[in-house]
Protein backbone atom coordinates (compact mmCIF):
# COMPACT_ATOMS: atom_id res chain seq x y z
CA UNK A 1 0.00 0.00 0.00
CA UNK A 2 0.91 3.48 -1.06
CA UNK A 3 0.13 6.66 0.65
CA UNK A 4 0.22 10.17 -1.10
CA UNK A 5 -1.01 13.47 0.52
CA UNK A 6 -1.15 16.62 -1.42
CA UNK A 7 -0.23 19.59 0.65
CA UNK A 8 -2.34 21.98 -1.13
CA UNK A 9 -5.32 20.87 -0.53
CA UNK A 10 -4.96 20.29 3.21
CA UNK A 11 -6.22 22.85 5.58
CA UNK A 12 -4.60 21.88 8.97
CA UNK A 13 -7.58 20.01 10.33
CA UNK A 14 -5.51 17.73 11.70
CA UNK A 15 -8.22 14.73 11.58
CA UNK A 16 -5.98 12.69 9.37
CA UNK A 17 -2.93 12.67 12.94
CA UNK A 18 -6.08 11.81 15.05
CA UNK A 19 -7.05 8.89 12.72
CA UNK A 20 -3.52 7.41 12.49
CA UNK A 21 -0.93 9.30 14.78
CA UNK A 22 1.25 6.08 12.98
CA UNK A 23 0.98 7.71 9.62
CA UNK A 24 0.58 10.92 9.47
CA UNK A 25 1.95 14.30 11.91
CA UNK A 26 1.49 18.02 11.26
CA UNK A 27 3.99 20.80 10.69
CA UNK A 28 4.32 23.17 13.85
CA UNK A 29 4.84 26.15 11.92
CA UNK A 30 1.60 26.02 9.66
CA UNK A 31 -0.32 22.67 10.92
CA UNK A 32 -0.46 21.05 7.09
CA UNK A 33 -0.06 17.36 6.93
CA UNK A 34 3.57 15.64 7.21
CA UNK A 35 3.43 11.74 6.02
CA UNK A 36 5.46 10.24 8.37
CA UNK A 37 5.42 6.37 5.95
CA UNK A 38 4.78 6.71 2.19
CA UNK A 39 4.68 2.69 2.42
CA UNK A 40 3.05 1.91 5.69
CA UNK A 41 2.58 -2.19 6.59
CA UNK A 42 -0.66 -4.14 5.80
CA UNK A 43 -1.99 -4.01 9.25
CA UNK A 44 -2.50 -0.27 9.00
CA UNK A 45 -4.43 -0.52 6.53
CA UNK A 46 -7.54 0.36 8.43
CA UNK A 47 -6.58 3.32 10.14
CA UNK A 48 -4.95 4.60 6.86
CA UNK A 49 -8.71 4.15 5.29
CA UNK A 50 -10.39 5.78 8.30
CA UNK A 51 -7.48 9.34 7.65
CA UNK A 52 -8.45 8.95 4.11
CA UNK A 53 -12.32 9.16 5.01
CA UNK A 54 -11.71 11.72 8.02
CA UNK A 55 -9.90 14.12 5.80
CA UNK A 56 -12.27 17.45 5.07
CA UNK A 57 -9.63 18.31 2.22
CA UNK A 58 -9.46 14.89 0.17
CA UNK A 59 -5.57 15.77 0.75
CA UNK A 60 -4.51 12.19 1.52
CA UNK A 61 -4.81 9.44 -1.25
CA UNK A 62 -4.35 5.48 -0.71
CA UNK A 63 -2.88 2.79 -3.41
CA UNK A 64 -3.51 -0.72 -2.19
CA UNK A 65 -1.49 -1.99 -4.42
S1 LIG B 1 -7.02 15.60 7.71
FE1 LIG B 1 -6.56 16.24 5.61
S2 LIG B 1 -6.78 18.44 5.64
FE2 LIG B 1 -6.57 17.77 7.77
S3 LIG B 1 -4.38 17.87 8.25
FE3 LIG B 1 -4.80 15.81 7.54
S4 LIG B 1 -4.39 15.88 5.33
FE4 LIG B 1 -4.62 17.98 6.02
Amino acid sequence: MNLHVDQDRCCGAGQCVLAAPELFDQREEDGLVVLLAAEPPAELLAVAEDAVAACPGRAIRLDRG
